[in-house]
C-alpha cells in the first residue's frame, strides 16, 4: 500500500512539473527581444510590439529575459 501511494505522489510531482514548464507564457517584445513575465510592470507598458507566447518560443526567437522580472 505504501508503494501505491508513493508512485501516485511521483506521478503526480512529474505532472505537476512538467505543467508548469509547458504552460509558462511570457509577455514578448518581438522590437526588443525581451521577454517578460505577464505581471511585470514593463509587460504591461508594452502594448505595441508585444504578444502572450510561450517561453520556449519567446527563446526560440532569440528572446532575452528581462532584468526586472527575469522574463
Ligand atoms: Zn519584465
Amino acid at each position: 500500500m505504501k508503494k501505491i501511494f508513493t508512485g501516485m505522489i511521483t506521478v503526480f510531482t512529474l505532472f505537476m512539473t512538467s505543467t508548469a514548464v509547458f504552460a509558462e507564457t511570457v509577455v514578448f517584445n518581438w522590437k526588443t527581444l525581451k521577454f517578460h513575465k505577464p505581471n511585470c510592470q514593463w509587460a504591461q507598458k508594452c502594448t505595441v510590439n508585444c504578444t502572450k507566447v510561450d517561453k520556449k518560443e519567446a527563446i526560440k526567437h532569440g528572446g532575452k529575459p528581462c532584468k526586472v522580472c527575469g522574463g
